[in-house]
């Protein structure tokens, strides 16, 4: 089966101009990540410049510089009068909490990112203002946590997940030009940074959220994609072929608990199943975990990124998402049969960008948008910040 590419684009234009289901009313405070995906699942399919009419691509750069906060970064929606019900016995408390939210690391990079594919110029970030933000949401330890709460310390998890973001908007922003110029910006510690990454590489080769726990995919690739961003890959992974070989690892032909054909088939080692005469192979996150969409995006994405890509049979991989995930409406499922969901559909996508699927753009391997707005960013609002 070929990606069905009318059916996606249906897919995402319903996304982008209908409500979505109730079920992502729980992702309200996330709403910037999801119209970043929509956008950028457009651009990836070549069909964003025709989704949209002018007027509507100006509204769309308004409500994302709407989340812009004087101090620096975005939050995760935009501040709307009618967002604020008067206060009341049984709303005083919720009045409060959508008054006040924090600008996020996520929803900053997720906003520059989105810009970006709109084609604006950055004109209007608060670059000064962003990076100074940027240097306070590093920890002590150099991990970076999601924001700075009313007290002004850093709120969230340790893992790599913000440093990665962090230092994809260090660079978006140019904050690595600006840090070398005369007087020199405010920058992170990068060399923190790496150190505390280097910590998370687990003994059997992938990296955790916290030293000596159990790696996981999608922190091995924000840890390979943060370091790869800084030009740090060599100082920042101990173990590289430990690392390697864990990812390829990963590949799986287990698709569901209960499939007992595939079971039949498999070549057990070591209590995992792996690919053998299967026509598709997807990829697990975890050891002894069944195969889901995003992990073909996370593990085939950090490959790419080490330059190790052409272990795995793309092939395979990319039959796995085109014959088990992708599903008839448009979008791909978690797994086989399961409805589609933006965040699966998107990391579908952006992993066929990646396995050199000729249906959607190449994808760029560590921010996860397309090749072309990288140019863009690269060729036309970089140089004008050097
Ligand atoms: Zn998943």
């Amino acid at each position: 089966m070929a990606l069905n590419c009318a059916k996606q684009k249906t897919y995402w234009l319903r996304c982008l101009k209908t409500f979505l289901p109730n079920g992502y009313t729980s992702m309200d405070s996330n709403r910037m990540m999801i119209a970043c995906f929509i956008i950028s699942a457009l651009d990836i399919l070549s069909a964003l410049d025709a989704s949209m009419t002018t007027d509507e691509r100006s509204s769309y750069i308004e409500w994302i510089y709407a989340s812009q906060q004087d101090t620096g970064g975005f939050q995760g929606f935009p501040r709307t009068p009618d967002a604020n019900p008067e206060p009341n016995d049984s709303h005083s408390d919720a009045r409060l909490t959508i008054i006040w939210e924090p600008a996020t690391v996520p929803s900053t990079f997720f906003a520059l990112a989105a810009l970006l594919l709109l084609r604006d110029d950055f004109s209007r970030v608060g670059r000064r203002e962003c990076l100074t933000w940027l240097t306070k949401c590093q920890r002590a330890d150099c991990s970076f946590g999601q924001n700075l709460n009313d007290k002004g310390e850093v709120d969230g998890g340790y893992d790599t997940r913000f440093g990665y973001l962090a230092m994809h908007i260090r660079w978006m922003l140019g904050g690595d030009l600006l840090a070398t110029q005369e007087p020199a910006w405010p920058d992170v510690n990068i060399d923190g940074l790496v150190r505390s990454i280097r910590a998370l590489q687990a003994y059997d080769g992938g990296f955790g959220d916290l030293p000596c726990s159990e790696p996981h995919g999608g922190y091995t690739n924000c840890a390979v994609n943060a370091l790869a961003i800084v030009d740090k890959l060599a100082d920042g992974i101990p173990d590289e072929d430990a690392l390697i070989h864990w990812l390829v690892l990963r590949q799986t032909r287990q698709f569901e608990p209960d499939n007992e054909d595939d079971e039949d088939e498999d070549e057990e080692q070591g209590g995992f199943a792996t690919a053998t005469t299967s026509s598709a192979i997807g990829f697990n996150g975890r050891c002894n975990k069944i195969a889901d969409t995003c992990y073909t995006w996370w593990i085939c994405d950090t490959l790419k990124t080490l330059g190790q890509i052409e272990l795995i049979d793309k092939s395979k991989a990319t039959s796995y998402l085109l014959n088990k995930t992708q599903h008839f409406i448009g979008g791909f499922g978690k797994y086989p049969s399961d409805p589609p969901d933006i965040y699966h559909s998107y990391l579908g996508l952006a992993a066929l960008g990646i396995l050199g699927c000729p249906d959607v753009k190449p994808v760029h391997s560590t921010t996860s948008i397309s090749v072309d707005a990288v140019d863009y960013l690269e060729k036309v609002i970089r140089p004008g910040y050097s």
